[in-house]
């Protein structure tokens, strides 16, 4: 890819963009004065689909007109609503229906998850997680080991980039596999690591993982809707995702699970259990017995709250409409052109430390003089722009190729160019 270091080549870019018309499906929000801000921030909370509130008010309205009755003859009955989501989220994950379910948030899943496959026993106990971790993964992985009695402190394995890098190294993840895959239950690592940006080879990691006899997991938070998945095909055992950062569904929308289908008629697994998770045709004679969906809905516990789940519809519905390969095909050439803007413009005060050979919509930006953070957070935000900041030295931008321009990324870099500057 060759790229020019102007105004014009980044208009010109715009466009020639097959994706342009696209922006105009979300609100993009106003600054102070009310022009729009530079909003490189779509992985950690992704913009407002236009399309969000009238797939709201309808439920609303339905629920003011029918009560109850909207479980069966509002527009888009309550009782199967999370069934709207599943086609369209197995198409982005790359997985049968049968293997997907949107349901709770993203931590709630990965516990739920845990309860079936991490199943520690005799000498296979130990879970191998990255470092860092986002802290809620950690957390619910420290507390699963507690759960089963387990010591986090012999039981957790934290793979860490090597000395002086930022990313983890494909041989560092298949040593520690191989080295220690006897002993480890389950593998629980990122699609994308939300800190360093990195796209990790899951299907290659799943290979390594099952030929050691270990069960593989991934957290897709900063994945779907962001890089193609081929989850079924890659033989993954479960993954769960949330829908708020690239899947623009809204804070804390609903989230989703993938489990792989030689599980879905698996009564051996142990798993907590609700009545939403219940065969659907008995699920109101009220019985006593629990008799699971087959399949990913089997793991649902409650009924499903439409208001959250609204917005993941009309965001699936625009991820069908533009495709991931045309989006990925964007990301690749709009963050290429970012990190060829920075690497030209801004060597001297920053240092990418997203890998070159494993990137998507992220890249992680870090200040070659830390102590200058604060400040250069402080004034991207007065100038209009927002990006994520991490303790203690990364900035992490994110252009989304659903919304953001080629203009963008430039007056990003040229505004870090002033900032840095003075
Ligand atoms: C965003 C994110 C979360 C957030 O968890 P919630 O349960 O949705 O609050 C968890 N893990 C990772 C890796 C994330 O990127």
């Amino acid at each position: 890819m060759t790229f020019q270091d102007d105004t014009a080549y980044a208009l010109e870019e715009d466009r020639l963009d097959p994706l342009s018309e696209y922006r105009k499906l979300f609100h993009i929000p106003p600054d102070k004065r009310g022009r729009s801000q530079l909003y490189l921030a779509g992985n950690s909370l992704g913009l407002q689909p236009k399309s969000a509130r009238r797939y709201v008010d309808e439920e609303l309205d339905d629920w003011q007109r029918y009560a109850v009755e909207g479980h069966f003859f509002g527009r888009r009955p309550w009782m199967p609503y999370h069934e709207l989501a599943t086609a369209a989220s197995a198409r982005l994950v790359g997985a049968k229906d049968i293997e997907v379910v949107c349901m709770n948030t993203l931590t709630v899943n990965l516990h739920l998850m845990m309860v079936s496959f991490f199943r520690p026993s005799g000498k296979r106990k130990k879970i191998l997680i990255e470092k860092p971790a986002f802290p809620s993964d950690r957390y619910a992985v420290v507390s699963q080991l507690k759960f089963h009695g387990l010591d986090p402190a012999e039981n957790l394995i934290e793979i860490a980039p090597r000395e002086s890098e930022f990313f983890l190294a494909e041989q560092n993840i298949s040593d520690t596999i191989d080295k220690h895959g006897d002993e480890i239950a389950l593998i629980l690592l990122p699609g994308v690591q939300y800190y360093s940006g990195q796209v990790l080879d899951m299907a290659e990691i799943t290979r390594l993982g099952h030929n050691k006899g270990c069960m593989v997991g991934f957290d897709l938070a900063h994945a779907i809707g962001n890089i193609p998945l081929q989850l079924h095909d890659w033989d993954v055992d479960f993954a769960a995702w949330c829908t708020y950062k690239y899947m623009n569904s809204g804070p804390g929308a609903i989230g989703g699970c993938y489990i792989n289908k030689r599980y879905a008629e698996d009564d051996s697994l142990s798993r907590l259990a609700g009545w939403w998770g219940h065969d659907k045709s008995s699920r109101f004679r009220m019985g006593p017995e629990f008799i699971p969906i087959p399949g990913a809905e089997g793991w649902q516990l409650s009924n499903p709250p439409i208001l959250s789940l609204a917005p993941v519809l009309a965001s699936l519905d625009i991820f069908d409409r533009v495709g991931i390969p045309a989006l990925r095909d964007k990301s690749t050439k709009l963050t290429s052109y970012l990190a060829w803007l920075v690497d030209k413009k801004l060597d001297e005060h920053i240092q990418i430390i997203t890998p070159q050979h494993a990137r998507a919509s992220q890249l992680s930006l870090r200040l070659r003089r830390p102590e200058l953070g604060r400040e250069v957070q402080k004034r991207l935000g007065i100038r209009g722009v927002i990006c994520d900041w991490r303790e203690p030295d990364v900035i992490r931008v994110a252009p989304v190729p659903l919304y953001n321009r080629y203009t963008e990324v430039y007056r990003f870099v040229e505004v870090m160019q002033e900032l840095l500057a003075t």
